[in-house]
């Protein structure tokens, strides 16, 4: 099965970021400006401070993988409204919403690529389509991935950005993170390598999940990764918290991550990592 590429996106966090008509972007990071094109050829790095801006699924297909060989998985799964929950606009609708903007179903894509030359089973989050929150779709279609990648004996590689679990579906939104868990552990079992990148941000239930539970976890320089977000904790411990709590280097001082890796460097990264850890032959 191969996916043609998604309809084409919206610009979606870079609208906030236009200016002149979209012919140039501001930096989050240091509010200089510089042509837009110059953002295309980096990836959305600024190239005067370095910050990484968000970036989607289909770009980050062709910074990393290997060029036409992504097959997609799953692309007709569509989420329920198990609690038709309806806040502002009915759930549905939310989500009808956020597959016109995005041109995808829902908040993540997986499917078979190749990576250097590597066999893998890749997964990226789309945080467009309503925070890359993790429902029943996001989590079946992880969980799937895992087991497809141990079936199969390639590694799984999934890049994760995502405000946590989809409030819209309730607990069902709660059980995908014991579900993610548990084929992830069934992974583990067969042998086959996991290596889990976080980008910005990766925060509550996938954090929770499967975020940190990379035989190699990797992550985007600058990156908000944690669970609860800082104005939380400070609430709860009624106190300040240090200087880049939650980011990514703060996590790699800390043990929690084991490797900050620029964007412009990540697909090399990725192929080093790929290079060192093959799944052994199946007993
Ligand atoms: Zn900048």
């Amino acid at each position: 099965m191969t996916a043609p590429d998604q309809p084409p996106p919206s610009r979606g966090a870079n609208d906030a970021r236009a200016l002149g008509g979209g012919e140039f972007q501001r930096c989050e990071g240091c509010a200089a400006v510089h042509e837009t094109r110059v953002f295309e050829t980096t990836y959305e790095v600024c190239p005067a401070c370095g910050h990484h801006h968000r970036l989607s699924p289909e770009r980050y297909r062709r910074l990393l993988l290997d060029d036409a060989t992504f097959a997609a998985w799953d692309t007709h799964l569509e989420s329920a409204d198990p609690i038709e929950f309806s806040a502002d606009v009915p759930y549905p609708e939310r989500i009808a919403a956020a597959q016109r903007e995005t041109g995808a179903r829902d908040a993540i894509e997986t499917g078979r690529a190749r990576l250097g030359g590597h066999d893998i089973a890749y997964g990226c989050f789309r945080f467009a389509f309503l925070g890359g929150s993790m429902g029943s779709v996001v989590g079946e279609k992880v969980a799937r991935l895992f087991e497809r990648a141990a079936s199969a004996r390639i590694p799984a590689v999934l890049l994760q950005t995502s405000g946590g679990a989809r409030m819209q579906e309730g607990i069902v939104s709660l059980m995908q993170m014991a579900k993610t868990v548990g084929a992830r552990e069934r992974l583990r079992a067969a042998c086959v390598p996991f290596v889990s990148v976080m980008l910005g941000p990766t925060t509550g239930g996938v954090a929770a999940s499967t975020a940190f539970l990379g035989d190699v976890n990797v992550a985007e320089p600058g990156a908000l990764i944690g669970f609860a977000g800082p104005r939380v904790i400070e609430a709860t411990v009624g106190g300040r918290l240090p200087e880049g709590f939650q980011r990514s280097e703060f996590l790699l001082d800390h043990g929690m991550v084991d490797l900050v890796v620029p964007r412009a460097e990540l697909r090399a990264a990725l192929v080093r990592l790929l290079g060192h850890l093959r799944p052994p032959p199946a007993a």
